[in-house]
């Protein structure tokens, strides 16, 4: 029993250790960087969904205690509305994912996200932002040595200082990012970054060099670059070739880009600068007409005020125009075009310069506001945190509570039961299974005595000459002749009596329902069952009869039972006395 208890415990264990099991899991945090994952592959096709999910989890992250895992959604978030054009959306988790990023520890982790932000900054034409972040990575690049990470970090730098017209400085970073490509084998970007290079050595008069790099991407192109890609490249060289007045080489080139973007409906300005570059090499050529014909397609198109946004690049095309004119003599024209290629120049250096500074000020302020706005935030995910950590502990210790409540509740019951069944066991008889002594006891106390004219009454009953039961047939049938007489004695009892083995081969019945008149009948009924119970042992019929002393038990109590006793016990031996299987009535009062 004791073993059934233990496995009864040790179940109960294993199933209280799956369910905490069980719970710890459902309660732990989901995996983030799975969600991550999935919204950064869809913030370029499908940023709707990419913001969605990312804008989901943040309102999640609460519980999720990495800012890296944050940062991760939030560069998502940017990319995902400079996407969707939603500007002013993507410049607040850009400046959110800026902040965010300082609590980062891990530094490859944290150049990728500067990169990342800086690149949402330069979407968003933040310029100053943008440098900002990109030259952060860089440094912290730089200060761990690790190279590969710059080249995309100096490719978007590079371009950067292209726009801003800080071409010395662009050609650094470019020539930078192209060693490092070759000696990482990395050449992702080496193709557009090789074109930005060729066009700004270009533009800063650098003929040769830029010749060199546009023959450099010439051996790369193959048939499935695009052909507007391949538009460029040919364009470029055509360019290049005027500045070094080899018009035979510069035709050649010229008539390739002409070819492929001449088929285009929608003309772009690659198309122009190509017709450009065609008017100059008809001057060289001395087709003076046909040159002006085609300066003049190209100044309308220029002066279309929905144009003058492409004139903004880095070769204000402007200047060829005018030179064109020039050499077609005329000189007017060429001088108007020129002040008006100026004036663009000048507008835009001053919307830079204007726009520079509105950045930076702005920076300067919001920079305040947003690191006191982040460091609540920041607060507050730590209070949440804390929070649910207090909630997930109190959880478990409920749990634990609830299941040592319930190991307390199982042990006192079945301690109960244990203890129940110990006592039936200790007020039993075994062999008859009837009460024994101490079960009359308990029944008399837990009683009370009987309204008269009912009285308690106390039969002893002792078998008559039983020795010789035992002698004749063997003390295994004399058992079962016990066994057999607790069964007929059984059938004498209700709610209002019992029975009991007195001792050897004695028994007593208490009853409270019997009225002095009765008596008669119900002892004679009591030999009468006794003497007719036949017991059949190994084929023999044993049959006894016994003899009674009866009295009455007069109260409760020690001293009127031990009377009520003796008397019996007197009255018995009378009984024996007179020839046994009768009874006698003790004098009671008597005793009393
Ligand atoms: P009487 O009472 O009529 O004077 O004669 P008796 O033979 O019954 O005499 P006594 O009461 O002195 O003997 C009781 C016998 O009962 C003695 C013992 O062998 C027998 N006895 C007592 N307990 C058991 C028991 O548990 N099993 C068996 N088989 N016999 C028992
Ligand atoms: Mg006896
Ligand atoms: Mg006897």
């Amino acid at each position: 029993m004791e073993g059934g208890i233990l496995n009864i415990f040790q179940r109960l264990w294993l199933t209280f250790v799956l369910c905490c099991l069980v719970i710890d899991l459902s309660l732990a945090d989901k995996d983030y960087d799975q969600y991550l994952n999935e919204c950064q592959s869809l913030e370029d096709d499908q940023a709707r969904q990419a913001l969605n999910l990312a804008e989901k989890k943040l309102s999640q992250l609460s519980k999720q205690q990495s800012p890296l895992i944050v940062s991760g959604f939030l560069g998502c978030a940017a990319w995902a509305a400079v996407n969707l054009n939603e500007t002013e959306l993507a410049l607040n988790y850009a400046s959110d994912l800026e902040l965010m990023i300082n609590d980062i520890n891990d530094s490859e982790a944290k150049i990728n996200l500067l990169r990342r932000v800086g690149g949402v900054f330069h979407q968003l034409g933040q310029r100053v932002a943008a440098v900002d972040n990109y030259q952060k990575a860089m440094e912290l690049a730089e200060s761990l040595n690790i190279q590969k990470a710059q080249i995309p970090i100096l490719v978007n730098l590079g371009v950067l200082h292209s726009q801003i017209r800080e071409e010395d400085q662009a050609i650094k970073i470019y020539r930078q990012a192209l060693a490092l490509m070759s000696e990482h084998n990395d050449f992702t970007y080496q193709a557009p970054v090789l074109f930005n290079l060729a066009l700004t050595l270009n533009g800063q008069h650098r003929y040769n060099e830029s010749l060199t790099v546009f023959h450099e991407i010439e051996k790369m192109l193959t048939p499935q670059w695009p052909d507007s890609r391949k538009a460029q490249v040919y364009g470029g060289l055509a360019s290049v070739y005027i500045s070094l007045k080899n018009h035979v080489k510069a035709q050649e080139y010229n008539q390739k880009a002409l070819a492929i973007l001449s088929e285009k409906e929608d003309k772009s300005i690659l198309y122009y600068l190509s017709l450009t570059n065609r008017a100059d090499i008809l001057i060289a050529n001395n087709q003076p007409q046909q040159a002006l014909a085609i300066a003049d397609e190209v100044w309308q198109y220029y002066q279309a005020q929905e144009n003058r946004e492409q004139l903004l690049g880095v070769n204000n095309p402007l200047y060829a125009l005018s030179n064109v004119y020039e050499s077609v003599n005329k000189p007017i024209k060429a001088l108007a075009i020129r002040k008006l290629a100026t004036e663009i120049d000048e507008d835009f250096q001053d919307t830079f310069n204007k726009e520079a500074m509105a950045q930076m000020q702005a920076r300067l302020s919001d920079s305040q506001q947003r690191k006191q706005l982040a460091e609540l935030k920041t607060q507050q995910i730590k209070d949440q945190i804390e929070l649910n950590a207090i909630q997930h502990n109190r959880q478990l210790i409920l749990l634990l509570v609830a299941f040592g409540s319930m190991l307390v509740f199982i042990y006192f019951y079945w301690q109960r039961q244990t203890n129940k069944r110990l006592h039936a066991i200790s007020i039993r008889d075994s062999l008859t299974q009837l009460g024994n002594r101490r079960a009359i006891d308990e029944w008399l106390s837990a009683r009370n005595m009987p309204n008269p004219p009912n009285q308690r009454l106390m039969w002893l009953i002792d078998l008559d000459l039983f020795k010789d039961v035992n002698d004749q047939y063997g003390h295994e049938a004399g058992d079962e002749v016990l066994k057999a007489l607790a069964k007929t004695l059984t059938g004498f009892v209700n709610s209002e009596r019992m029975v009991a083995r007195w001792g050897g081969e004695e028994f007593m019945i208490i009853s409270d329902d019997l009225t002095e008149s009765e008596m008669e009948k119900f002892c004679d009924n009591l030999m009468k069952s006794i003497a007719t119970t036949n017991i059949y042992y190994e084929n023999q019929q044993i049959s006894v009869t016994a003899s009674i002393g009866v009295c009455e038990i007069k109260a409760q109590g020690d001293k009127a039972w031990h009377q009520a006793l003796s008397a019996a016990d007197k009255a018995l031996y009378q009984a024996k006395d007179k020839g046994r299987n009768c009874m006698v009535c003790g004098d009671i009062k008597a005793s009393y």
